[in-house]
């Protein structure tokens, strides 16, 4: 254990002289035995809101895996979430949304997979097994290999206990081991690292919008909550050609409802300053919108229910995250009446996420809007609090640079 250095790796070279041997009595050979031992530092979750930076042995790389060089983890409402309340004691390398260089390649890794060393690639966090239907499906983000609330071997990015060998597996470290079943993508030339650290809230977008909610042309939708997965949902759907986009949120997102605007919202709405519901239906001529999406964090029941109503007066999808573990008082009367489709929103398939890569490259939405803040190994902590809306003031999208 470690505090970060300026020095940020740090290389112990032994060097240890051996008698090779004594040939016919005669030579004395001496052999010089360099071995070069690397560290990685990483921020490591210790406890609730705990964080610890540590050090790692550099692991040996197998002919079938590879290591990556982290450039960005992203940091989102999950991360949160997790930092405050872990789901377990074990400690944890977080940094589940990552983008890096591959710094060294098995051979049997670059065969198999494509990926060879200096490529720039975003990698999931699901580790997927490649045996079980859901992986032959391409729906390796419902595979049991991956599903840590199920499976206490499960192995996902940002979930994994760092004392099970190689111990890299979260985004907030100098490196991130890569096993042949992780799940990785080429990011576009032209996009840089820091862009690319959207491809998650972009995929979610996709995934939620367009594949769950079947938002296309003219649709008309409800994002709840400005923040990047609401503002990542508002890019999707404009560009998915809806005719009409409206994104609630509360007098603290001022700032973001902004930025929803300049990326493609119609209209925004301070749930606390207006009836949103009345302001909904006046915007929709009475009708109610075809589809809405709940990307809001900790407003309980509320936009549950908010959806419900807005919605047009039959077959309205509504994509729903789920956060709270009961709803009292569940309006199954008016779902049913109301021919309505619930969807549980869970994060992005292969498919979305090459789709999101695609649309950071098209460069048609000043996305820079969304990426405003960046922080070093040892700001973890503020980081994440700041996503949480605590630490810094007018974060949208923290971008965590592992060598900063
Ligand atoms: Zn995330
Ligand atoms: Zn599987």
């Amino acid at each position: 254990m470690a505090q970060p250095s300026k020095n940020r790796r740090r290389v112990n070279r032994q060097i240890a002289h051996q008698h090779a041997g004594v040939l016919g009595g005669k030579v004395t050979k001496l052999v010089e035995v360099i071995a070069v031992v690397e560290k990685v530092l990483a921020a490591v979750r210790t406890g609730p809101s705990k964080t610890e930076i540590r050090e790692f042995p550099m692991p040996d790389i197998p002919d079938d895996a590879a290591l990556m060089k982290m450039e960005v983890a992203g940091i989102c409402g999950t991360d949160v979430k997790l930092y405050k309340t872990p789901p377990s004691s074990a400690p944890v390398i977080m940094g589940h949304e990552n983008i890096g260089t591959i710094a060294k390649a098995g051979r049997e890794f670059t065969r198999r997979k494509g990926f060879r060393e200096g490529d720039l690639v975003f990698v999931e966090h699901y580790v997927a097994c490649g045996k079980c239907e859901w992986c032959h499906l391409g729906q390796y983000r419902h595979c049991e290999n991956t599903d840590w609330r199920y499976n206490p071997d499960a192995i996902r990015y940002g979930y994994t206990s760092a004392e099970r060998a190689p111990h890299l597996w979260g985004g907030f470290a100098q490196y991130v081991y890569l096993p042949w079943n992780a799940v990785l993508h080429h990011v576009p030339n032209g996009v840089t690292a820091e862009l690319a650290g959207l491809v998650t809230p972009m995929a979610n977008g996709v995934e939620w919008s367009l594949f769950d909610g079947g938002v296309g042309y003219n649709s008309t939708v409800l994002i709840q909550g400005p923040g990047q997965q609401g503002l990542s949902q508002t890019v999707i759907c404009k560009q998915a050609g809806a005719s009409l986009i409206i994104v609630t949120g509360t007098p603290k997102d001022g700032a973001r409802l902004e930025v929803a605007k300049r990326l493609g919202a119609d209209h925004v709405i301070d749930v606390e300053k207006e009836d949103p519901l009345a302001r909904i239906m006046e915007i929709t001529g009475h009708k109610g919108v075809d589809v809405v999406l709940d990307c809001t964090a900790g407003a309980g029941t509320v936009p549950v229910l908010l959806g419900v109503e807005a919605l047009k007066r039959k077959a309205g999808t509504i994509v729903v995250q789920g956060e709270m573990a009961d709803f009292p008082n569940f309006p199954i009367g008016r779902i049913t009446v109301k021919f309505i489709t619930i969807k549980s929103a869970r994060s992005h398939s292969f498919k979305a996420c090459e789709l999101a890569l695609a649309q950071l490259a098209s460069k048609r939405f000043p996305l820079e809007l969304i990426t405003t803040h960046r922080f070093g190994l040892k700001d973890v902590d503020l980081a994440i609090r700041s996503v949480g809306g605590q630490g810094v003031k007018d974060v949208i999208h923290a971008s965590l640079m592992p060598w900063e």
